[in-house]
Protein backbone atom coordinates (compact mmCIF):
# COMPACT_ATOMS: atom_id res chain seq x y z
CA UNK A 1 0.00 0.00 0.00
CA UNK A 2 0.60 3.34 -0.91
CA UNK A 3 0.23 6.38 0.62
CA UNK A 4 0.14 10.08 -0.67
CA UNK A 5 -1.70 13.28 1.23
CA UNK A 6 -3.79 15.23 -1.26
CA UNK A 7 -5.12 19.37 -0.02
CA UNK A 8 -8.79 19.52 -1.88
CA UNK A 9 -10.98 23.00 -0.63
CA UNK A 10 -8.71 23.61 2.14
CA UNK A 11 -8.96 20.16 3.96
CA UNK A 12 -5.78 17.59 3.70
CA UNK A 13 -6.87 13.64 2.57
CA UNK A 14 -5.04 11.04 3.01
CA UNK A 15 -4.87 8.71 -0.44
CA UNK A 16 -4.10 5.06 0.14
CA UNK A 17 -3.35 2.91 -3.27
CA UNK A 18 -4.03 -0.88 -3.07
CA UNK A 19 -3.07 -3.25 -5.38
CA UNK A 20 -6.31 -5.97 -5.75
CA UNK A 21 -6.41 -8.84 -7.64
CA UNK A 22 -9.68 -7.54 -9.13
CA UNK A 23 -9.63 -6.25 -12.81
CA UNK A 24 -11.54 -3.31 -11.79
CA UNK A 25 -10.72 0.00 -9.93
CA UNK A 26 -12.59 1.33 -7.32
CA UNK A 27 -12.49 4.12 -5.23
CA UNK A 28 -14.19 5.49 -1.56
CA UNK A 29 -13.78 8.87 0.59
CA UNK A 30 -14.49 8.72 3.94
CA UNK A 31 -13.43 10.31 6.84
CA UNK A 32 -10.94 12.32 5.21
CA UNK A 33 -9.74 9.52 3.41
CA UNK A 34 -9.81 8.54 -0.54
CA UNK A 35 -8.85 4.73 -0.92
CA UNK A 36 -8.02 3.76 -4.03
CA UNK A 37 -8.53 0.27 -5.18
CA UNK A 38 -5.90 -0.83 -8.16
CA UNK A 39 -5.76 -4.15 -10.43
CA UNK A 40 -2.56 -5.73 -9.77
CA UNK A 41 -2.78 -6.43 -13.84
CA UNK A 42 -1.84 -2.83 -14.63
CA UNK A 43 1.81 -2.12 -15.97
CA UNK A 44 3.39 1.00 -14.49
CA UNK A 45 1.83 3.54 -17.09
CA UNK A 46 -1.24 2.46 -16.94
CA UNK A 47 -1.48 2.10 -13.23
CA UNK A 48 -0.39 5.62 -13.33
CA UNK A 49 -3.33 6.64 -15.44
CA UNK A 50 -5.51 4.91 -13.56
CA UNK A 51 -4.84 6.10 -10.37
CA UNK A 52 -4.39 10.16 -11.75
CA UNK A 53 -7.93 9.21 -12.95
CA UNK A 54 -9.33 8.27 -9.61
CA UNK A 55 -7.51 11.64 -7.44
CA UNK A 56 -9.48 13.90 -10.14
CA UNK A 57 -12.59 12.22 -10.37
CA UNK A 58 -11.90 12.59 -6.00
CA UNK A 59 -11.50 15.64 -6.22
CA UNK A 60 -14.35 17.02 -8.49
CA UNK A 61 -16.55 14.48 -6.64
CA UNK A 62 -15.58 16.64 -3.01
CA UNK A 63 -15.03 20.20 -4.78
CA UNK A 64 -18.66 19.83 -6.24
CA UNK A 65 -20.51 18.94 -2.27
CA UNK A 66 -17.39 19.39 0.09
CA UNK A 67 -19.98 19.40 2.64
CA UNK A 68 -20.90 15.33 2.26
CA UNK A 69 -17.02 14.96 3.08
CA UNK A 70 -17.08 16.70 6.24
CA UNK A 71 -15.55 14.05 9.20
CA UNK A 72 -18.26 13.38 11.10
CA UNK A 73 -18.58 13.82 14.30
CA UNK A 74 -20.20 11.86 16.77
CA UNK A 75 -22.96 12.31 18.47
CA UNK A 76 -22.23 12.73 22.57
CA UNK A 77 -25.01 11.34 24.78
CA UNK A 78 -24.99 13.44 28.67
CA UNK A 79 -27.42 12.20 31.58
CA UNK A 80 -31.02 13.66 31.49
CA UNK A 81 -30.66 14.31 27.78
CA UNK A 82 -33.57 13.67 25.12
CA UNK A 83 -33.27 11.52 22.29
CA UNK A 84 -35.29 12.66 19.32
CA UNK A 85 -35.99 9.84 16.70
CA UNK A 86 -38.76 10.80 14.21
CA UNK A 87 -41.95 11.82 16.37
CA UNK A 88 -40.66 9.98 19.22
CA UNK A 89 -38.46 10.89 21.84
CA UNK A 90 -36.59 9.14 24.58
CA UNK A 91 -35.33 9.96 28.11
CA UNK A 92 -31.62 9.05 28.88
CA UNK A 93 -30.80 8.35 32.56
CA UNK A 94 -27.14 7.68 32.53
CA UNK A 95 -25.29 5.93 35.18
CA UNK A 96 -21.57 5.28 35.49
CA UNK A 97 -21.05 1.66 37.26
CA UNK A 98 -17.71 -0.11 38.38
CA UNK A 99 -18.09 -3.16 36.05
CA UNK A 100 -16.56 -4.35 32.82
CA UNK A 101 -19.64 -4.34 30.35
CA UNK A 102 -22.39 -1.60 29.97
CA UNK A 103 -26.13 -2.46 29.37
CA UNK A 104 -29.42 -0.82 28.44
CA UNK A 105 -33.39 -1.17 29.36
CA UNK A 106 -36.16 0.95 27.93
CA UNK A 107 -39.28 1.38 30.25
CA UNK A 108 -41.69 3.60 29.01
CA UNK A 109 -39.93 6.65 27.05
CA UNK A 110 -37.32 6.63 29.23
CA UNK A 111 -33.88 4.51 28.39
CA UNK A 112 -31.61 3.46 31.59
CA UNK A 113 -27.99 2.89 30.76
CA UNK A 114 -25.94 1.48 33.08
CA UNK A 115 -21.65 2.33 31.19
CA UNK A 116 -18.43 0.88 32.90
CA UNK A 117 -16.48 3.41 34.27
CA UNK A 118 -13.55 1.62 33.74
CA UNK A 119 -14.27 2.96 30.37
CA UNK A 120 -11.88 5.76 28.28
CA UNK A 121 -15.33 8.67 28.11
CA UNK A 122 -14.32 8.32 24.28
CA UNK A 123 -15.38 4.29 24.72
CA UNK A 124 -18.16 4.86 27.13
CA UNK A 125 -19.94 7.28 24.27
CA UNK A 126 -19.16 4.26 21.97
CA UNK A 127 -20.85 2.03 23.95
CA UNK A 128 -24.03 4.23 24.43
CA UNK A 129 -24.06 4.80 21.39
CA UNK A 130 -24.79 1.26 20.22
CA UNK A 131 -26.62 0.24 22.73
CA UNK A 132 -28.97 3.42 21.90
CA UNK A 133 -29.07 2.03 18.54
CA UNK A 134 -29.83 -1.71 19.87
CA UNK A 135 -32.24 -0.94 22.40
CA UNK A 136 -34.81 1.35 20.16
CA UNK A 137 -34.00 -1.23 17.10
CA UNK A 138 -35.31 -4.00 19.44
CA UNK A 139 -38.38 -1.70 19.98
CA UNK A 140 -39.24 -1.08 16.64
CA UNK A 141 -38.15 -4.07 15.11
CA UNK A 142 -41.71 -5.27 14.22
CA UNK A 143 -42.56 -2.16 12.82
CA UNK A 144 -40.16 -2.89 10.36
CA UNK A 145 -40.89 -6.64 9.36
CA UNK A 146 -44.93 -5.29 9.05
CA UNK A 147 -43.28 -2.76 6.97
CA UNK A 148 -41.42 -5.37 4.89
CA UNK A 149 -43.87 -7.59 4.44
CA UNK A 150 -46.64 -5.55 3.08
CA UNK A 151 -43.77 -4.32 0.55
CA UNK A 152 -43.09 -7.64 -0.25
CA UNK A 153 -46.70 -8.65 -0.89
CA UNK A 154 -47.52 -5.54 -2.34
CA UNK A 155 -44.44 -5.67 -5.26
CA UNK A 156 -42.24 -8.68 -5.06
CA UNK A 157 -43.91 -11.76 -3.54
CA UNK A 158 -40.88 -13.61 -2.44
CA UNK A 159 -40.15 -15.77 0.07
CA UNK A 160 -37.33 -14.29 2.23
CA UNK A 161 -35.13 -15.60 5.86
CA UNK A 162 -34.51 -13.22 8.60
CA UNK A 163 -35.51 -9.14 9.13
CA UNK A 164 -32.85 -7.74 11.34
CA UNK A 165 -31.84 -3.85 12.37
CA UNK A 166 -27.93 -3.08 12.28
CA UNK A 167 -26.12 -1.14 13.40
CA UNK A 168 -23.67 -0.27 10.19
CA UNK A 169 -22.08 2.94 9.91
CA UNK A 170 -21.73 2.57 6.21
CA UNK A 171 -24.35 0.56 4.79
CA UNK A 172 -27.93 1.19 4.88
CA UNK A 173 -29.37 -2.23 3.90
CA UNK A 174 -28.18 -5.42 2.60
CA UNK A 175 -29.53 -8.51 1.62
CA UNK A 176 -27.72 -12.10 1.74
CA UNK A 177 -27.61 -15.02 -0.42
CA UNK A 178 -29.79 -17.09 2.24
CA UNK A 179 -32.69 -14.23 2.45
CA UNK A 180 -31.53 -12.37 5.45
CA UNK A 181 -32.41 -8.35 5.03
CA UNK A 182 -30.58 -6.09 7.88
CA UNK A 183 -31.36 -2.95 7.92
CA UNK A 184 -29.02 0.18 9.53
CA UNK A 185 -30.91 1.47 12.56
CA UNK A 186 -29.45 5.01 11.20
CA UNK A 187 -32.77 4.41 9.04
CA UNK A 188 -34.75 5.21 12.28
CA UNK A 189 -33.97 9.00 12.44
CA UNK A 190 -34.95 9.45 8.29
CA UNK A 191 -38.37 9.74 6.97
CA UNK A 192 -40.58 7.04 6.23
CA UNK A 193 -40.67 6.80 2.74
CA UNK A 194 -36.43 6.84 2.85
CA UNK A 195 -36.26 3.68 4.94
CA UNK A 196 -39.17 2.39 2.87
CA UNK A 197 -36.92 3.10 -0.59
CA UNK A 198 -34.36 1.08 1.21
CA UNK A 199 -36.30 -1.92 1.98
CA UNK A 200 -37.54 -1.75 -1.50
CA UNK A 201 -33.99 -2.12 -2.72
CA UNK A 202 -33.17 -4.97 -0.65
CA UNK A 203 -36.31 -6.73 -1.51
CA UNK A 204 -35.43 -6.41 -4.96
CA UNK A 205 -32.07 -7.80 -4.43
CA UNK A 206 -34.49 -11.42 -3.45
CA UNK A 207 -34.95 -11.43 -7.53
CA UNK A 208 -31.83 -9.83 -8.65
CA UNK A 209 -28.22 -10.47 -6.58
CA UNK A 210 -27.17 -7.61 -8.40
CA UNK A 211 -27.37 -4.28 -9.49
CA UNK A 212 -27.81 -4.65 -13.43
CA UNK A 213 -30.41 -3.07 -15.51
CA UNK A 214 -32.76 -5.62 -14.43
CA UNK A 215 -32.58 -4.84 -10.46
CA UNK A 216 -33.26 -0.98 -11.43
CA UNK A 217 -36.00 -1.60 -13.25
CA UNK A 218 -37.45 -3.69 -10.22
CA UNK A 219 -36.97 -0.80 -7.52
CA UNK A 220 -38.22 1.54 -10.11
CA UNK A 221 -41.36 0.38 -10.72
CA UNK A 222 -41.99 -0.98 -7.29
CA UNK A 223 -40.71 3.08 -6.18
CA UNK A 224 -41.19 5.30 -9.12
CA UNK A 225 -39.31 8.19 -6.89
CA UNK A 226 -36.60 6.48 -5.97
CA UNK A 227 -33.79 8.51 -6.64
CA UNK A 228 -35.08 11.37 -5.09
CA UNK A 229 -35.42 9.36 -1.67
CA UNK A 230 -31.66 8.92 -2.29
CA UNK A 231 -30.97 11.88 -3.25
CA UNK A 232 -32.45 12.73 0.81
CA UNK A 233 -29.79 9.97 1.93
CA UNK A 234 -27.47 11.70 -0.20
CA UNK A 235 -27.38 15.02 1.80
CA UNK A 236 -28.80 14.43 4.83
CA UNK A 237 -27.12 10.84 5.63
CA UNK A 238 -24.68 12.13 7.45
CA UNK A 239 -26.83 13.54 10.50
CA UNK A 240 -28.68 9.79 10.74
CA UNK A 241 -26.61 8.16 13.72
CA UNK A 242 -27.15 7.40 16.86
ZN1 LIG B 1 -28.03 -3.21 -3.55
Amino acid sequence: MKIETLEIVGRKYLVKIIDQPRPDSTISIANNIIAIKIPLALNREERFKQIMKMKNWARSKIEKNPDKFKIEVPKEYHDGDVLKIGAEEYALKIEFKEKQSSSARLIGNTIYLAVSSALSPEKQQKHISSLLSRCIGRKRLPLLQEKIRELNKLHFNQPFNKIFFKNTSSLWGSCSGQGNINISTKLLFAPDAVLESVCIHELAHLIEHNHSDRFWALVEKACPDYDERKKWLNENGQQCSF
